[in-house]
């Protein structure tokens, strides 16, 4: 299960404050001591871990906790209001044209969960706005991305709009935005190719993309279960795509948290929703504050 190593350890540390009627500054600074361990271990951005350690103990050592006759619970939930803090504070809505359609990029590396978050978000949006997506396959490079979204969009009834592999991705992206626009589709939801590693042709052919797309949306799919490394993802491809949202795939592994407690600090951008599951309906708007409550346990 996602945190559970994280969750435990927090809760270790605080509980030791439990067994005090009053705490000391160096009871306190002890179980800042742990949290900050916990975390790293998590694979929190070392920074991340720095800034939220400060902030905590400040708190902390102030009269909300030094003074309470409840210290331990007064931690909880200095702890619970500054994860919820580092993740966003505010859920993010998917942004909207103000005309039709709403144009949805979505990026990340190969395997991150792109093609099938895609499926999810069009069966999201049909499901609770009634809307009428079009998806479409620019992912040419990968062997069976298109047939993979075609069965996709047949699973829930959504149309896909592709031209095979020997077609470059920019045209058909330009083909099929004038289809939607003929359609009258309300969304149009691109995949693109992913690579196994950031690099500069897949950035470029990216970049083009966005170009002639002006998407209203550049959701970035990046894969919880690979901890700092989705971070590093993320800071890349945000450097060079100004992305406007991130998906965390794969929350419902063994992911151990450092992801999703670090993504929103060291990219600057909110992440929107989650992936909790293979199946279509696995995806959930992204809410930092039940997250906070989440890993605290
Ligand atoms: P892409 O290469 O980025 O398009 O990745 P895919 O959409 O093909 O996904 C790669 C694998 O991850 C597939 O087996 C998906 O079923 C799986 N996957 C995607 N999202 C999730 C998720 O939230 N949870 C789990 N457990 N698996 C996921």
């Amino acid at each position: 299960m996602a945190f559970e190593g994280l969750t435990e350890r927090l809760q270790n540390a605080i509980s030791k404050l439990r067994r005090k009627g009053k705490v000391s500054e160096a009871d306190v600074r002890e179980v800042m001591r742990e949290i900050r361990l916990a975390l790293l271990e998590a694979d929190v951005n070392f920074q991340v871990v720095k800034d939220f350690v400060k902030t905590v103990r400040e708190r902390a050592i102030g009269a909300e906790v030094l003074e309470s006759l409840t210290p331990a619970q007064q931690i909880v939930k200095i702890v619970n209001d500054e994860l919820t803090k580092v993740m966003g504070q505010e859920a993010v809505e998917l942004a909207q044209a103000p005309k039709i359609p709403t144009i949805v990029m979505m990026v990340g590396l190969q395997g991150a969960g792109k093609t099938t978050t895609l499926g999810k978000l069009a069966l999201k949006l049909k499901n609770e706005q009634k809307a009428r997506p079009l998806l479409i396959a620019g992912d040419i490079y990968r062997p069976a991305a298109i047939d993979q979204l075609k069965i996709i969009g047949k699973n829930i009834d959504v149309p896909v709009f592709s031209l095979g592999t020997d077609i470059s991705p920019v045209e058909i992206v330009r083909q099929g935005l004038a289809f939607a626009q003929e359609k009258k589709n309300d969304y149009v939801l691109i995949d693109t190719a992913g690579r196994l590693q950031v690099d500069e042709k897949l950035m470029n052919e990216l970049a083009e993309i966005k170009q002639l797309a002006q998407p209203n949306e550049i959701l970035l799919t990046v894969d919880a279960m690979t901890g700092q490394n989705a971070v590093d993802v993320a800071k890349g491809f945000n450097e060079q795509l100004d992305v406007t949202g991130i998906v965390l795939t794969k929350l419902d592994g063994d992911t151990r948290g450092g992801a999703a407690l670090s993504i929103r600090a060291v990219t600057g951008k909110p992440i929107k929703f989650i992936g909790q599951g293979e199946k279509m309906t696995d995806l959930d708007v992204f809410y930092p504050d039940r997250m906070a409550s989440r890993i605290l346990g």
